[in-house]
C-alpha cells in the first residue's frame, strides 16, 4: 500500500510517496511560495532516479498546490503511479494535538473539529495543517488520511515535567503547560536506537537530541517520553538557529521598554532574529558557516560554544532526570552531520564515563557509533526520517 506523507506549511507543502510494504520512498518533493508570484513545484522520481524536476508555476492556493502534486505522480513520463487509486491513504504532518491526541488518529470531522480547537497553541502551524487536510479531502475524497502530532509523543510527560509554576488557572482556562515538539523524530529515533543497540526499548534510559534549525532534546525513559526541552511552543529550551531558547521571562518587559516596542514583538525577535544567528553577530544561522568562522570569528565561535554548552546541560539534566542514560542519539541536520558539533558537545560528558572514538565522528552515515567500545554509555548519530514515521502510523492505522 502507497502512502502520501503530507507536510504542509502556511506557503510551502512537502511531500512523499512510500511503499509502505517495503518502505521504499518511491517519490518527493516540494511546492514553495503557494499564493504568491513565482511559485514552483519541486518533484523527484526516486524509483528511477531521474534527478529533481523544478516547474514554476502559478499555485493560488493549496488546492491547486495539492493537485499539481498529484499530476506530478501520475505523469505518464516521470510519475510513479499509474493512478491515483494507487494511494492507499494519507498521513498528514500535524504541529499541535494539545492534549487531545496522544496518539495518531484517522482524519473525521470531529478530529478536524479538535486541530481547530487548539489552533490558538499554533497560530502558524495548525491552521495551515487544516488547509492540506481540506485540499486532500476535495481532490481524493474517498482515501483515508491519519494525522500524525508533532506534539503527541511527549505526552506521556508526567505532571511535574510538563507543568509551569505559574497559577493553575492559566492551565486550567488556557491550557498553559508543556507540550514539546518534534515528537515523530524523537520516538523514530529513540526507537532506532534499541533496535541498533539490540536491547528492549522499554528497559532503556535514551536521550536524543534533534540539532536542526529547530533543536530540542528529550528524555525516554523505558519506551516513554518523560521530559522535553520545548515547550507550550518550540521556543522554549536549546539555542536554535534564530530562536532563543531558555531565557529570563522578565527579558521581555525590560527590552519591550527599552525599545518602545509590544510583548509581541519582543517575542517575534526571540523566534526570528535570535539564536545562533544573533550570537555570531548576524554572521549565519548555518552551523556550516559558523564551523568556518570559528577559529578567526569571536562570535562564530561563541555562537557554537553557547549552542553546544546548553545542549550538555540539558543532557545533564536528563541524566539526572532518568538516574542514568544508558544511550545518546544525536539527529537532524547538525546532529547527522556535524562531528565537529558533536565532539564539543561530547567534551563535557567525560564524567559519564564516555569515550568517544574520533576517527568515527568525524564521519557521515545514517548510523555512526560513535562511542568506544569501553565506553559506559553508547553515543550514536542515527538518520531522523519523520516522513517514514508518519507513513508507518498512517499504514498501522488505515490498512
Ligand atoms: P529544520 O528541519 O529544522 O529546518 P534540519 O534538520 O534540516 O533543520 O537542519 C538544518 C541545519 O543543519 C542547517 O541550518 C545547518 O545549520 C545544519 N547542517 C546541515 N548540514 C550541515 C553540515 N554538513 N555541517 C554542519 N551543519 C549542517
Amino acid at each position: 500500500m502507497n502512502i502520501l506523507v503530507i507536510n504542509c506549511g502556511s506557503s510551502s507543502l512537502k511531500f512523499q510517496v512510500i511503499d509502505a510494504e517495503t518502505e521504499k520512498l518511491l517519490a518527493k518533493g516540494l511546492c514553495e511560495r503557494i499564493g504568491m508570484d513565482g511559485a514552483s513545484i519541486t518533484y523527484e522520481n526516486k524509483v528511477e532516479n531521474t534527478g529533481k524536476e523544478v516547474n514554476e508555476t502559478p499555485m493560488p492556493d493549496h488546492k491547486q498546490a495539492v493537485s499539481l502534486v498529484l499530476n506530478a505522480l501520475t505523469n505518464e513520463k516521470t510519475g510513479v503511479l499509474k493512478s491515483l487509486d494507487e494511494i492507499g491513504a494519507v498521513g498528514h504532518r500535524i504541529v499541535h494535538g494539545g492534549e487531545k491526541f496522544t496518539s495518531s488518529a484517522v482524519i473525521t470531522d470531529e478530529v478536524v473539529e479538535a486541530i481547530k480547537e487548539v489552533s490558538d497553541l499554533a497560530p502558524l502551524h495548525n491552521p495551515a495543517n487544516l488547509i492540506g487536510i481540506d485540499a486532500c479531502k476535495a481532490l481524493m475524497p474517498g482515501t483515508p488520511m491519519v494525522a500524525v502530532f508533532d506534539t503527541a509523543f511527549h505526552q506521556t510527560m508526567p505532571e511535574k515535567a510538563y507543568m509551569y509554576a505559574l497559577p493553575l488557572s492559566y492551565y486550567r482556562d488556557y491550557k498553559v503547560r508543556r507540550y514539546g515538539f518534534h515528537g515523530t523524530s524523537h520516538s523514530y529515533v529513540s526507537k532506532k536506537a534499541a533496535e541498533i543497540v539490540g536491547k528492549p526499548y522499554d528497559s532503556l534510559k535514551t536521550i536524543v537530541c534533534h540539532l536542526g534549525n529547530g533543536a530540542s532534546v528529550s528524555a525516554v525513559c523505558c519506551g516513554k517520553c518523560v521530559d522535553t526541552s520545548m515547550g507550550l511552543t518550540p521556543l522554549e529550551g536549546l539555542i536554535m538557529g534564530t530562536r532563543s531558547g531558555d531565557l529570563d521571562p522578565a527579558i521581555i518587559e525590560f527590552i519591550a521598554g527599552k525599545e518602545n516596542k509590544t510583548a509581541a514583538e519582543v517575542v517575534s525577535v526571540l523566534n526570528k532574529k535570535s539564536g545562533v544567528f544573533a550570537l555570531s553577530d548576524e554572521l549565519s544561522s548555518d552551523f556550516r558557516d559558523l564551523e568556518e568562522g570559528y577559529e578567526n570569528n569571536h562570535y562564530a565561535k561563541l555562537a557554537i560554544d553557547a549552542f553546544c554548552y546548553r545542549v550538555a546541560k540539558y543532557i545533564g539534566s536528563y541524566t539526572a532526570a532518568m538516574n542514568g542514560v544508558d544511550v545518546i542519539a544525536f539527529t537532524a541536520g547538525i546532529g547527522e552531520n556535524s562531528g565537529f558539533v558533536r565532539g564539543k558537545i561530547m567534551e563535557y560528558l567525560g564524567y559519564l564515563g564516555i569515550k568517544i572514538n574520533a576517527e568515527e565522528n568525524g564521519k557521515r552515515d545514517d548510523v555512526l557509533k560513535i562511542s568506544t567500545d569501553d565506553s559506559k554509555v553508547q553515543v550514536y548519530s542515527i538518520a531522523t526520517n519523520e516522513e517514514l514515521a508518519i507513513a508507518r502510523e498512517t499504514y498501522a492505522l488505515t490498512k
